[in-house]
């Protein structure tokens, strides 16, 4: 009898004082599972769609004027419940709602970043070699190169001609267009190229992407020029079609991705398969709740940045000073103290972490990594070697977000980007500190990040989007 009570007494002083993170289904009904697969629907709709940060830009600028969100006006005037976007070179774009407190009291902000790992055309990507025709590519982001090889892949861009007109381009999506593809070598004939290590078995210069095979016939048949007929004859289809000319590639912006459509993965649909998941998934979860809001208390400001995969550089990337300008033009219109408006302003800096992978466990430090399906994952600080190269959040900021979650019955879990001096990774989150706002990283544990394929979870998802309401109506 004593001994069962002594085992009762350990199980609850367990209880009482250990750290758990369990899984969700532990603790939400059948009803809510159901709503993380209703909101999975729209969430796989807006992956197969948008695989560019332009066309997530003009997806969300289409659905945000839906909801009532006007251009932002500097010559405006601005009252609570108003809603407004600003999109800053049709690659990055904010949306906002003005809340019921002084600017002054602080904002409440959502970065997450639309461009994903992926290949892009070099500026003369075209050339003819051995009779086929291909494009030199550039590789955007972290990636593995030879997960991109033997892939049925896509085009997108944009292109503006020499004679200004702006173009489209989207093509391989649809079952009735041609794909492209980068072809990698036989393992017959590989010998030598397995013998190579790992980081450089498909190396830079080798992500040559096919696009013809055909020369140029004159009516003849006949022609006195018999070099890059192929060539020619793509750059003919090109300009038969397109009205493209070889310099016109020069001035474009055409990128590669898988043509994947986002789709379920397992006997149980609990998860999602997809290209471009980082950190779609954020801007996706971000977007909804943020289209959800009425009035909030604090004003809140969404932003969507590219740039991120390539370190956060540029004007369109949040290392520019465009966010920062666009709060200060905000803060003036509202007659507030540019500088208080972000001294009181918190941030969740929403983007991916690594979820951990049975079949790679010595990567991880399990118990400071993130599950699949245990909720929103927290990551305090990201970076490598020593906390080199992020922000790390206060304790008192910590303790602030994760008491949104808990008393919003958010599911979440501390993340960490695997062991020690393993490698690591960045997020936005220390450009949004750098403005003298608290910050800190909520997202979902992804598997295969970075791979032309990702996986993640509909329940965490589902968790995500609940975080990020949360903490857009937080003070109510
Ligand atoms: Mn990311
Ligand atoms: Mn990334």
């Amino acid at each position: 009898m004593s001994e069962i009570k002594e085992l009762n007494k350990t199980k609850e002083l367990k209880e009482q004082l250990f750290f758990k993170p369990d899984h969700i289904q532990k603790f939400i009904g059948a009803e809510k599972q159901g709503e993380a697969n209703h909101f999975s629907e729209g969430y796989k709709t807006f992956l197969s769609s948008c695989k560019t940060e332009r066309e997530c830009v003009d997806y969300i600028k289409s659905e945000a004027q839906k909801n009532g969100f006007r251009e932002f006006d500097r010559d405006g005037k601005y009252k609570p419940g108003d809603k407004f976007y600003y999109a800053n070179r049709n690659k990055a774009i904010v949306i906002g709602t003005i809340g019921q407190k002084n600017p002054e009291e602080g904002l409440s902000i959502l970065a997450s970043h639309i461009d994903s790992p992926r290949i892009d055309l070099k500026p003369r990507p075209i050339y003819e070699k051995s009779e086929l025709c291909y494009f030199k590519t550039h590789y955007y982001g972290g990636i593995k190169k030879y997960q991109w090889t033997a892939l049925p892949l896509a085009i997108h861009g944009k292109v503006v001609k020499k004679n200004g007109e702006e173009l489209t381009l989207k093509i391989g999506e649809l079952e009735d267009e041609p794909l492209f593809c980068i072809t990698d070598l036989l393992p017959h004939l590989a010998d030598d190229q397995m013998k190579r290590p790992f980081s450089k078995g498909i190396m830079g210069e080798e992500l040559n992407l096919l696009v013809g095979s055909l020369p140029y016939l004159t009516d003849s048949g006949e022609t006195s020029d018999s070099a890059d007929l192929v060539k020619l004859n793509i750059l003919k289809i090109l300009n038969d079609k397109y009205g493209l000319v070889e310099q016109d590639m020069v001035t474009a912006e055409i990128s590669l991705v898988p043509i994947f459509k986002a789709r379920d993965v397992g006997f149980d649909r609990s998860l999602i398969g997809a290209y471009g998941q980082d950190d779609r998934v954020c801007a996706y979860a971000s977007l909804m709740s943020h289209l959800k809001l009425d009035i909030p208390t604090y004003t809140a400001l969404t932003v969507f940045a590219d740039k991120e995969e390539t370190g956060s550089e540029g004007n369109t990337g949040l290392e520019s000073f465009f966010f920062e300008f666009f709060v200060e033009d905000l803060a003036s219109k509202m007659g507030a103290n540019f500088r208080k408006v972000l001294a009181n302003s918190c941030c969740l800096s929403a983007d991916v972490n690594a979820a951990f992978d049975p079949s790679w466990p010595d990567a991880f430090e399990k118990s400071n990594t993130a599950m699949l399906n245990h909720g929103a994952v927290v990551t305090k600080y990201t970076g490598s070697r020593g906390k080199s190269d992020t922000s790390d959040a206060t304790a008192e900021f910590v303790y602030k977000i994760t008491t949104i979650l808990d008393e919003n019955k958010v599911a979440w879990q501390p993340g960490m980007f695997g062991k020690v001096d393993t490698g690591g990774g960045g997020t936005v989150a220390k450009y949004i500190a750098r403005l003298n706002v608290d910050v800190i990283d909520v997202g979902v544990p992804v598997l295969s990040m970075h791979a032309p394929y990702e996986i993640t979870s509909k329940l965490d998802i589902y968790m995500l989007n609940q975080a990020f309401e949360a903490f857009l109506r937080r003070g109510k």
